[in-house]
C-alpha cells in the first residue's frame, strides 16, 4: 500500500477517492472523518490521505487525478499579463491583478 496523494482539502481528496473506485481502483481514505473524532494529535497531523491498495494502479491512479483536474472549474491558472502562477480560488492575479477571465470583461 503506498500514500497516494495529501495536502489537498478533504472535499478534493473526497472526489478524487469516489473516481477511483468509480474506475476500479482500491483505495481508502486516511483522517477524513476527523471532526467528529476525539482526536489525541493535533489537527495539522490528521489531514486527509489517499492511500492506493495496490501500487500497480498508480499510474492509472495519476491519470485519473490528471483528468479530474482538468475537470474541474477550481484549478490553478497562469496570469495572461504578467505569467505569474495562481491559487484556483483567486479570481485576479495577485501580482498585477489582472482578472483571470480578461476577455470576459469587454
Ligand atoms: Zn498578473
Amino acid at each position: 500500500m503506498i500514500r497516494l496523494k495529501s495536502g489537498v482539502g478533504p472535499f478534493v481528496i473526497q472526489q478524487y477517492y469516489d473516481a477511483l473506485t468509480e474506475q476500479g481502483i482500491k483505495c481508502v481514505l486516511r483522517n477524513q472523518f476527523i471532526s467528529g473524532a476525539a482526536g489525541e494529535l493535533p489537527a495539522q497531523d490528521l489531514e486527509p490521505e489517499l492511500w492506493l491498495m495496490d501500487i500497480e494502479d498508480a499510474a492509472h491512479a495519476e491519470s485519473v487525478w490528471q483528468s479530474l483536474q482538468s475537470d474541474s472549474e477550481a484549478q490553478e491558472w497562469v496570469c495572461q499579463a504578467c505569467n505569474e502562477e495562481q491559487e484556483a480560488e483567486f479570481n485576479v492575479c495577485w501580482n498585477c491583478q489582472q482578472s483571470k477571465h480578461p476577455m470576459n470583461n469587454c
